[in-house]
């Protein structure tokens, strides 16, 4: 469980009540099978009843002038502490889809000075080219392949609309894999605002079919700081139309909406937020007495965090490496930095491919389990000077130094898995003896004046999310997550829950598990009455007490 408070004593505590909470839950809906995968969606919402596993001890206060002064002082991902930032970090981290067709427009044009509208005359949206829906569609619809569950979800929520009145104001990557999520919601009867979370990651012609099917989106890839506040203010302020759901990643939109129309907030009924940065953010809100509507974390999702985090890694830094270097991994030295659930995907498919894979840790738990996984934990400074390859996981801020990018060998590739481009001082290599050489989309050669190069891809940023794909599958479990979390809290009876962060109740998790497993043709064991009674567990589950670790 994530300590949000930094204290031990609280953790601890907490933990035993969401035990005593989760059985509850467990008790109350024993009918419920996670093998059933057709629940509907009255049951959906009963499964969620309010398993608050993270509770803050204040109290709501709406946002007045005060509280966007409290807000604005929260520090962002990357630590400053201005609402005057000079863009939205998460806005900066850099996602793009190798597979756009649309990467390469020679249109320079922007977006907002453009009169467009789609097919059926509707112009609320601005995207770089409505004209483009048509191969937007043709990603969306490869997305939905290998998005079953979600695909499922909306087959089966169809018929009750349980997002029927929802106004849903979102602000997350758009890719051909949040297209399949924002027209689930719609499918389910929500009415949706889309706006990007990341000034590089749109996938233009996805926000071109977004928009010709109806969804107003305010989106395009290579955005200005401008652009970008302003499409997330298009997306909120908009005449006849008031959202009462927040979808967030990375918490920009909610930090806009404090900001600018503190009053959405006395009609949302809750915000959902994927990422490490915003439930963040939330979570001081929260411990500050300033949150004023619940909120899920989906971040914390044991779905999310052992299957985007690890799997989705596993699966592309391989991907991103290749793309971008042709390098072989067989037999390269390569240095890990951070050991946790990133780093261990990383370590898992370098090692696979014969790389000799060191980390580096700051805390003994993953050292240990680094050490047991067969790794060398060392200090990055023990080892650079030999390494080929340089990778950081850690979420962490200057992580490699510039003195350590002076004194790694000729050809050395540096790149990082993390969330915000803090990782490595990039910055520091904007100084005048160095020189930079671009030498293919996101791979730039920083020349040292010996001649020594050094191959910084990405410019420090995600390299999985800008230079390769991600698989849809493992974007389909945390899209199920993020809808089901919607549906709780738009359907969830007053009082269910209060201001605070929640995280999903254990059974919820399982049921997302249990909706992707028919793509594998897995066969779930059923625990006998012996075997329930003796484990003393609920035959349909949870199987799992909340403080269990996977
Ligand atoms: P985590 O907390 O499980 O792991 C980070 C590890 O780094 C921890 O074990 C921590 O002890 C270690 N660490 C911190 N500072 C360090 C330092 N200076 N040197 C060495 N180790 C250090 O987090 P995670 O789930 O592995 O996520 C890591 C980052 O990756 C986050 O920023 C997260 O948002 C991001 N992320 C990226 C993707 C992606 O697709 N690229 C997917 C999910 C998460």
């Amino acid at each position: 469980m994530t300590d949000s408070n930094g204290d031990g004593k609280l953790e601890v505590k907490q933990a035993s009540k969401e035990v005593k909470e989760s059985e509850n839950v467990a008790e109350k809906y024993s009918a419920m099978t996670v093998k059933n995968t057709d629940m509907n969606v009255g049951e959906l919402s009963a499964a969620f009843t309010a398993v608050p596993t993270l509770k803050s001890v204040k109290k709501i206060q709406f946002a007045n002038q005060e509280d966007k002064q409290e807000f604005s002082k929260f520090p962002t991902k990357a630590g400053r502490r201005s609402l005057s930032r000079s863009i939205s970090q998460s806005s900066t981290d850099s996602y793009s889809s190798a597979a756009s067709y649309t990467d390469s427009s020679d249109d320079e044009s922007s977006p907002r000075e453009k009169n467009q509208a789609n097919t059926k005359g509707n112009s609320d949206f601005c995207v770089k080219n409505i004209k483009q829906a048509e191969f937007g569609r043709r990603e969306i619809e490869i997305a939905e392949q290998d998005m079953s569950a979600l695909m499922a979800l909306r087959k089966r929520a169809q018929g009750e609309k349980p997002l029927a009145g929802a106004k849903i104001v979102g602000c997350t990557h758009i890719t051909a894999q949040t297209a399949v999520l924002v027209e689930t919601l719609v499918a389910l009867g929500a009415q949706c605002r889309w706006t990007a979370c990341n000034i590089y990651s749109t996938q233009n012609e996805v926000a071109a079919a977004l928009a010709e099917s109806g969804v107003a989106v305010f989106a395009w890839k290579g955005e200005s700081e401008d652009d970008f506040w302003w499409c997330i203010d298009r997306c909120v302020n908009t005449e006849g139309w008031q959202a009462n759901m927040i979808l967030d990643d990375g918490g920009d939109l909610t930090h806009w909406v404090y900001k600018k129309y503190p009053n959405v907030f006395k009609k949302t009924q809750g915000i959902v937020e994927e990422s490490v940065t915003g439930v963040h953010r939330l979570y001081q809100l929260s411990k500050a007495g300033k949150l004023c509507v619940p909120a899920m974390n989906v971040n914390d999702s044991v779905t999310k965090q052992k299957f985007d985090n690890l799997y989705c890694c596993r699966e592309s830094i391989l991907d991103g490496l290749k793309r971008t270097t042709d390098v072989m991994f067989g037999g390269k030295q390569v240095v890990v930095c951070g050991y946790g659930e990133v780093g261990k995907g990383c370590c898992m498919a370098l090692k696979a491919l014969g790389a000799i894979v060191c980390i580096t840790e700051i805390d003994p738990i993953c050292a240990l389990q680094g050490c047991m996984d067969g790794f060398r934990v060392v200090k990055l400074n023990e080892v650079i000077r030999s390494m080929d390859m340089v990778i950081t996981c850690t979420g962490n801020k200057n992580v490699v130094s510039r003195e350590q990018l002076d004194r790694m060998k000729n050809g050395c590739i540096v790149c990082n898995m993390g969330h915000s481009n803090t990782e490595i001082d990039v910055a520091s290599l904007r100084t005048p003896e160095l020189t930079w050489e671009r030498v293919r989309s996101q791979v730039d050669h920083v020349i040292w004046p010996d001649g020594k190069r050094v191959i910084l891809l990405a410019e420090g940023r995600l390299l999985n999310l800008s230079c390769s794909t991600v698989p849809s599958f493992v974007l389909s479990i945390t899209a199920t997550t993020q809808a089901l979390a919607l549906i709780e809290l738009y359907n969830a009876p007053e009082g269910r829950y209060k201001q605070d962060v929640y995280l999903l109740p254990k059974k919820m998790d399982e049921y997302v598990a249990s909706l992707h497993l028919p793509n594998f043709d897995a066969h779930l064991t059923e625990l006998s009455d012996e075997q329930a009674k003796y484990m003393g567990l609920n035959k349909n589950g949870p199987f799992k007490p909340n403080y269990y670790r996977y």
